[in-house]
């Protein structure tokens, strides 16, 4: 018999975490996470700060629809939910301009083939039902796109991300919504990068029928515990006629565990599965900093940042493609390309968190999720422009600290 191995206690070390996500999530979100009791899924407790989670999403995300809730689980797991009401044979188009988009498709791919079109490709599904619509890395889906496919194709349904994360460009939300009005298109957004960073209320956009989030962005929670969603009435009607495949991520049966049963609040969730106290209680408290911060707000304060940021490395030579309040996406100057990974990778065993793009092209994205203060600016772009003298650039910095200077004045260098 051999002996099982047992490891040393695992460390992980503090990063800051400047990449696209996951976020950094509030030392106040660590500590309710940690300072909740063992309690099962239908304690009381539990089941009112569901109750209360439910009501507090509703205001984040800005909407009346009944259907607003978290699935456990991370973006992915929202997506999943969402596109749960794509059929077999269902015509959808899907706009796509980047990498999470492009899996969006995937995911849309897969549950829109028919059997035959599955068995077909199986890892890589392409229904005839399915019209994928590329937008170039770098630019964003505009209203024009989106109202000429819709005109062209008239499907049942129309899918986009709010914000691609992976090319860090903000696609026209209120073009994708009025299209899909004007067809009688259902619209479905994937958006795990916008909530918590832009000000938006997705009721003011009727022409998108569900939404999907996640909790690690934005909303500063990496205890991975809920991906917000919301459906309007008319999503549900779809479901409650054709059903859907799935038990888990069921979004009339996953509902009823936050009190929401046949379309109306409840005083009391019941049964769908198991539940954490520790991440019920820690969203909810990531809940409670959104709206105390209020949406408005940290949509302002990332705007501020992120244009910081954005002057920053671009005196350093660097070129910004991006166009997201949280996320800055750039190309290295002349002399640095085609070391992206490098540059990457050596900031990253500083356990300074950047990340290159997944797909391609590559570029370097440096992302500000929860680090809006001149202090964690200012530590970035040093950082930033350490790694990039090391490896040879050669910049000015009397103008990289005059851009810090006029964004923050004298509080740029103090610990805030
Ligand atoms: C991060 C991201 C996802 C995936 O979220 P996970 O939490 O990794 O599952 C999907 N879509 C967009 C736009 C994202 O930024």
């Amino acid at each position: 018999m051999t002996e099982a191995t047992v490891f040393a206690q695992l460390e992980i070390p503090e990063t800051i975490a400047a990449g696209p996500g996951p976020g950094n999530t509030d030392s106040r979100v660590l500590a309710r996470f940690a300072a909740a009791g063992i309690a099962d899924h239908m304690h009381p407790a539990v089941l009112r700060g569901m109750q209360e989670c439910k009501r507090m999403l509703r205001d984040v995300m800005g909407t009346k629809n009944v259907h607003t809730f978290g699935v456990a689980g991370t973006g992915w797991s929202g997506l999943d939910t969402m596109f749960s009401a794509v059929m077999p044979g269902d015509k959808v188009v899907m706009f796509v301009n980047g990498t999470f988009s492009g899996i969006d498709g995937l995911t849309v791919r897969m549950k829109a083939a028919t059997a035959e079109e599955l068995a077909a490709n199986p890892m890589d599904p392409k229904p005839a039902s399915v019209t994928i619509v590329n937008v170039p890395h770098g630019q964003s889906v505009t209203g024009e796109i989106v109202e000429k496919a819709l005109a062209e194709h008239k499907p049942m349904w129309a899918a986009m991300a709010h914000y691609e994360t992976g090319s860090g460009r903000v696609n026209d939300i209120r073009g994708f919504s009025d299209a899909c009005g004007k067809h009688g298109v259902m619209g479905l957004v994937d958006a795990v990068s916008s909530l918590g960073v832009g000000d938006f209320r997705i009721d003011d956009y009727p022409g998108v029928a569900a939404w999907a989030s996640c909790p690690q962005k934005g909303i500063c929670c990496l205890p991975l515990t809920y991906a917000p969603v919301s459906f309007t009435d008319r999503y549900i009607d779809v479901l409650k006629t054709r059903g859907c495949r799935t038990f888990d991520h069921h979004p009339i049966l996953e509902a009823r565990h936050w009190g929401i049963i046949d379309g109306k609040d409840v005083e009391k969730g019941t049964y769908h599965r198991t539940h954490s106290a520790y991440a019920v209680a820690a969203f909810h408290e990531a809940l409670r900093i959104t709206l105390q911060h209020t949406v408005a707000q940290r949509a302002k304060d990332y705007v501020f940042h992120e244009a910081a940021l954005k002057e920053a490395v671009t005196a350093m030579g660097c070129e910004v493609t991006s166009n997201m309040p949280s996320l800055v996406v750039l190309n290295l100057p002349g002399a640095l390309k085609g070391r992206e990974k490098e540059l990457v990778e050596s900031c990253r065993a500083q356990d300074f968190g950047i990340w290159p793009t997944l797909s391609e092209p590559v570029q370097v994205r440096i992302g500000i999720l929860n680090l809006l203060s001149a202090a964690a600016i200012s530590d970035i772009v040093q950082r930033f422009g350490a790694a990039l003298r090391e490896m040879g650039a050669d910049f000015d910095q009397a103008k990289v600290d005059q851009v810090l200077d006029r964004h923050y004045g004298g509080r740029a260098m103090a610990a805030e």
